[in-house]
């Protein structure tokens, strides 16, 4: 089977700016994408909020962000992943393609908003059908919209757009919203805010541009005309997470969790940008996921490779774990070294307090201890309290 160091699957700004970090830290990456790499940004007309771009379409900074992981040699793969598995000590990316052994993996298959469905807002996406306040909400300056939905995203991005609008409609299909108290009152209480209740959107209409919502009244039937610039769907965002589905832990919506580091409830598996269950989905903080996820994944790496390559692989091998972070442990370990040093022989010493999860697998409960390892398996464990307690290995 093909190995290799870090599978990113995803290249969208996650995992663009993961494939960077990871080239630039020296690892192997292989970067798989199922569609166009760049990601969601792709249908967007406007980035304005990218630092240092005042401007761009979603395309071009698409580009950008290839060509610079182009830079650094990250190797593309044009293919679907249906599935990551552990398999024993390995990861396997499963794709339609083969399947790939990974030291680590990134998971950077990032989010989709759910569609309304209705006649004209397809062709209307990037034209005043908008999915996302925070990146279109500037263009709509002193316009009528509409807002869709009536959870807290709805209530609270509705609220956020009046920063911009005149006005700012929130139809719903109930009498009452489903968002929290605080958000409703904080809704209701803005003049630029109006509920449009029990109404369904049919259609959306504009030569081009948006200038029209053909609304009806499911209570009265009634059809009507609403004229507004602009409609932002808050329906639903749901991930990509079927790859890894049941794997790792995740929100009951299927956001998957992971610490700061960007690590999954499993060791060895990363995630970043929209994918994970965070607060703000956007182009720069998926960015700033996927560099911390590559060097996270990269110092998992080094870790995994170094220490196997000291404590497992060789035929005979006495380690002394101790903490970094307890002066009398670091004292112990430069006595330990010179005396196996004098007497001839190797201790090799390992921070345990770092390389926890080293000392997990090996089963060490306490720091600090002395540990033999034959061809791979622990043959013991013992306390250790002063350096001439290594002797008995050195007879
Ligand atoms: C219309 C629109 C406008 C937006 N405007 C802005 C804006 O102005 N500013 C801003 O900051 N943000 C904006 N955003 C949000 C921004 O695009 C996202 O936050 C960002 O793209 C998330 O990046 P990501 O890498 O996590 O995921 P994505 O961009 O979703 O990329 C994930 C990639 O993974 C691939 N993939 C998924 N599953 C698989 C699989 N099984 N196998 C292989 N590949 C797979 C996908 O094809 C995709 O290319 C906008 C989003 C939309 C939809």
């Amino acid at each position: 089977m093909e190995k290799r160091e870090l599978v990113i699957v995803g290249a969208g700004p996650a995992g663009l700016a993961a494939a960077i970090y990871g080239r630039r830290a020296g690892l192997d990456v292989l970067l798989l994408e199922k569609g166009v790499a760049g990601g969601q940004i792709n249908t967007t007309e406007e980035i304005e909020n990218w630092p240092g771009v005042e401007h761009a379409s979603g395309p071009e900074l698409s580009q950008m962000f290839r060509k610079h992981a182009e830079k650094f040699n990250t190797e593309f793969r044009d293919v679907d992943v249906s599935k990551v598995e552990v398999r024993g000590d390995t990861k396997v990316v499963v794709t339609n393609k083969g399947e790939i052994e990974a030291e680590a993996v990134i998971i950077a298959t990032g989010a989709y908003f759910r569609r309304l469905g209705c006649e004209g807002e397809a062709e209307h996406i990037g034209q005043g059908v908008s999915y996302c306040a925070v990146c279109d909400g500037a263009f709509f300056e002193g316009e009528e919209i509409a807002v869709v939905g009536g959870g807290n995203t709805a209530v609270e991005e509705g609220v956020y757009l009046t920063n911009f609008a005149s006005k700012v409609y929130i139809i719903h299909r109930r009498d009452e919203f489903r968002a929290d108290r605080a958000a409703i009152e904080h809704a209701l209480s803005n003049p630029k805010i109006v509920p449009v209740w029990n109404t369904v959107v049919e259609k959306i209409e504009g030569d081009g541009l948006v200038e029209n919502l053909v609304i009806k009244n499911i209570k009265t039937g009634e059809v009507s005309n609403l004229p507004v610039a602009g409609v932002f769907m808050f329906v639903g965002q749901l991930p990509h997470d079927e790859c890894v589905r049941g794997l790792v832990d995740a929100t009951k919506g299927g956001w998957i969790k992971t610490d700061d580091n960007m690590e999954t409830s499993v060791e060895g598996i990363f995630a970043a940008g929209d994918v994970r269950d965070k607060g703000l989905r956007q182009v720069v903080t998926a960015a700033s996921d996927g560099a911390i996820a590559a060097m996270s994944a990269s110092a998992y790496i080094n870790e995994q490779v170094h220490l196997r390559s000291v404590l497992l692989e060789p035929e005979h091998v006495v380690a002394l774990f101790y903490s970094s972070i307890v002066q009398e442990q670091v004292k112990l370990s430069d006595e330990v070294d010179s005396l196996a040093k004098k007497k001839g022989g190797k201790v090799a010493l390992i921070d345990g307090y770092r390389n926890k999860r080293m000392a997990d697998k090996l089963g060490i409960e306490s720091l600090p201890a002395l540990v033999e390892i034959r061809s791979g398996k622990v043959t013991g464990i013992s306390p250790v309290k002063v350096a001439d307690d290594i002797a008995p290995f050195f007879k």
